[in-house]
């Protein structure tokens, strides 16, 4: 008999992120600032300082400590990955075992569930309400009808902008026996986290990321905050040297720099905030059937039938968006004051070419 791939892993429908070169990327949620220069300066010092021929500190005790300062909570109830991600496939592989119950919310990040497929947890879907929104009432009565051993969702939500207060957050925990981790990638841009009261819970984890507002992706940093029980759990099941050490003193200077972290921090929320209303202002003006979402995050929701079409059209013109085939939806991140001001301009090129013209 020839080897053939296990069945799980031929049916898989891989994650395709947009690759390829286009002028301006509006695709991945990431920040539109690149490192200043004063912290390049500090990273060339920092990377000639590093002992390449040494594995990297096991626990990245260092980068935790900078890390667990900035957002004003313990090291000893953070633990730190290479992105969130590998938290992701932790949670659903070593947190849990094959035929484990997890709920996913829908529309939401696609990877919850890509790793609980991976990892042969049994998936449970809760749907959003119209409004896109986690009926907290409804999600604890499915938690218990299920049995559920997890509930893993992101708030605010990637990719729908919205999100649950840290009330409806804390009643959600509290009503639920089971694990509920709370993905707070897009935390930064809102002001309701339950990251400083995390260590409080016995079944509580909030994961961050530098990818998003810190403006990291490239050196790959996820944290998970939570109790000691959970984190020196996390700590044993991670593989040892997940974070390597140019990442870990990379990510130990950008976390140190508050100020510069806080003033961009703001200035992603003001465009977002202009980016939305614009979008608002377009398709409200030509009275078409688009639903605009109003973000918590650093990027928009539309929903429409013309997703598609328009999807295709910015990218002939080099603007690279998502597009959710599913929802027929269009995720615009937030770019900086040009890039929103040139996908503004095509967005209403096509609405006037191609929907207005059509209808006449
Ligand atoms: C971007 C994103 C992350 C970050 O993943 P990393 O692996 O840390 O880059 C996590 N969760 C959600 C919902 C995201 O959108």
């Amino acid at each position: 008999m020839p080897y053939k791939l296990c069945e799980k892993v031929r049916k898989l429908e891989p994650y395709e992120p947009i690759s390829g070169n286009y002028r301006i990327r509006l695709d991945a949620n990431e920040s539109y600032y690149n490192f200043p220069e004063v912290i390049k300066d500090e990273i060339k010092n920092i990377i000639g300082n590093v002992d390449f021929n040494r594995y990297p500190d096991p626990n990245s005790a260092r980068l935790i400590e900078q890390f667990a300062e900035y957002y004003g909570i313990s090291p000893d109830n953070v633990t730190a990955s290479n992105g969130s991600d590998e938290l992701l496939y932790l949670l659903a592989s070593a947190m849990l075992t094959k035929n484990s119950r997890v709920i996913v919310t829908d529309p939401d990040f696609s990877m919850y569930s890509f790793y609980s497929y991976l990892s042969e947890n049994e998936i449970i879907t809760y749907r959003k309400n119209d409004s896109l929104n986690i009926d907290v009432d409804e999600l604890i009565r499915l938690a218990k009808s299920e049995n559920a051993d997890m509930i893993i969702f992101s708030n605010p939500c990637n990719p729908t902008g919205q999100g649950i207060s840290a009330e409806q957050a804390r009643r959600l925990v509290k009503g639920v026996d089971c694990l509920v981790v709370l993905d707070e990638a897009y935390m930064d841009f809102w002001n309701e986290s339950l990251i400083r009261e995390a260590s409080r819970y016995d079944n509580l984890i909030v994961l961050k990321t530098a990818s998003k507002a810190v403006g990291s992706a490239a050196i790959r940093l996820g944290f998970a905050v939570a109790n000691k029980t959970i984190t020196t759990a996390l700590r044993a099941v991670k593989a040892p040297y997940n974070v390597n050490t140019v990442s870990q003193e990379i990510g130990r200077c950008i976390y140190s720099h508050k100020d510069i972290l806080d003033s961009r921090r703001e200035d992603i929320i003001r465009n977002t905030a202009r980016l939305y209303k614009s979008i608002k202002d377009i398709t409200d003006n030509y009275k078409l059937p688009f639903k605009v979402y109003e973000p918590c995050a650093n990027f928009v929701f539309i929903e429409s039938d013309k997703s598609l079409s328009m999807y295709e059209f910015l990218l002939e013109n080099s603007i690279a968006v998502r597009y959710f085939k599913g929802a027929d939806a269009l995720r615009i991140t937030t770019g900086n004051e040009e890039e929103n001001k040139e996908f503004l301009v095509l967005f209403e090129k096509f609405i006037i070419e191609n929907i207005l013209k059509r209808n006449r």
